[in-house]
């Protein structure tokens, strides 16, 4: 199925709902558990799942294997990432194909960012030079099968210099068929909920659905800011400052973090999140438990064994 339709009912409902982001491990056994940590997140009923693809195709086989299995053993509505510079076109096609073959009907359509090792990104041949191109070529090979998520990025993308030309070129993946953006994270709600503003105000109608990451370590945040030129505003480096060498107080932080966020963006009228987990589950979860959109798991634990109340059953 396709994730629009899921996320237009969720809409037409007004009910929130949510969806994890993972990316393919590097080993076999992280393979296995990642699928074990699919199994178990399963319970907190994603809209859908999405698998990343690593820049320049690097992770092609191993993505679409994943996303076969999500989609055809978990029964997991998943999307698959998909990236267009950087790699030969044959690997865009035969990704889609697979795509197609394990009945997946949803992919983010990406330009990509220089695969490791490499500076510049480079145009693929066969015209894929931005993503626009790519939401294209799907478009003309497979009509209307795939439902098609672009990125947004509401900090603006890490080349731009003209924030307003940006949201043209978003507009054009919408008008060029995609059906739905997926944002980058980001830690400045106000600013998310301005820049869903000037996204209507130039015609971008979709549904646009925030990236929610739950920090889950003072260096691991660094790290995943370095990428995206994200901004951390002071009070959060502050609140961060005296545990930043305390992961568990870190964690604990970060979880009430996006409940915060999302509580903040909810009354804005936001409906839909996705998590990005970074592969692990627990912050993710007690999120959601704690905003009351799945039930605790502490409050579905079975009770202590109790041998003086088994003995009067018996
Ligand atoms: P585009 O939409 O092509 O935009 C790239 C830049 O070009 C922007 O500055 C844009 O304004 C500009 N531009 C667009 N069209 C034109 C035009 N016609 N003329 C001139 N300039 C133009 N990367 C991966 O490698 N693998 C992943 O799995 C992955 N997943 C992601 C998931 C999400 C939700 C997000 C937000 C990002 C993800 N990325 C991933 C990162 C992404 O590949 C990079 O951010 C990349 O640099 C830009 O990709 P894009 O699809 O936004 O590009």
């Amino acid at each position: 199925m396709k994730v629009i339709d899921k996320i237009r009912e969720a809409e037409s409902e007004g009910r929130p709902y949510w969806s994890f982001e993972y990316f393919p491990p590097k080993t076999a056994q992280g393979v296995q558990n990642l699928y074990d940590r699919m199994e178990r997140m399963y319970r907190l009923g994603p809209e859908y799942i999405d698998v990343t693809w690593g820049a320049g195709g690097t992770t092609s086989d191993i993505t679409s294997e994943i996303v076969s299995t999500a989609q055809s053993v978990y029964g997991l509505e998943t999307m698959m990432h998909l990236t267009c510079t950087n790699m030969p076109r044959e690997k865009v096609d035969e990704a889609l194909k697979n795509a197609k073959a394990c009945g997946c009907q949803n992919i983010l359509a990406l330009r990509g960012d220089p695969p490791k090792g490499q500076t510049e990104w480079e145009a693929c041949e066969g015209g894929f030079t931005y993503a626009v191109d790519l939401v294209k070529y799907i478009r003309e090979q497979y009509g209307d099968y795939f439902g098609i998520a672009v990125a947004g990025h509401p900090e603006g993308h890490i080349e731009v210099t003209d924030r307003e030309q940006e949201l043209i070129h978003l507009k054009e993946k919408i008008e060029a068929g995609a059906d739905m953006i997926i944002t980058q994270l980001f830690f400045d709600v106000d600013m998310f909920i301005d820049y869903v503003k000037r996204c209507r105000a130039v015609g971008i109608k979709c549904p646009i659905i925030p990236g929610i990451f739950p920090i889950q370590s003072y260096n691991g945040l660094k790290r995943v800011i370095s990428f995206n030129n994200n901004h951390v505003p002071d009070e959060i480096w502050a609140a961060l400052e005296p545990i930043k060498d305390d992961d568990a107080a870190v964690k604990e932080y970060g979880i009430q973090l996006a409940v915060d966020f999302v509580k903040k963006m909810r009354a804005a009228g936001v409906n839909g999140f996705h998590f990005y987990t970074f592969n692990l589950e627990r912050s993710t979860r007690l999120t959601l438990e704690r905003l009351g959109f799945v039930p605790s798991l502490e409050a579905v634990k079975p009770l202590p064994w109790n041998p003086s109340l088994h003995k009067k059953r018996a």
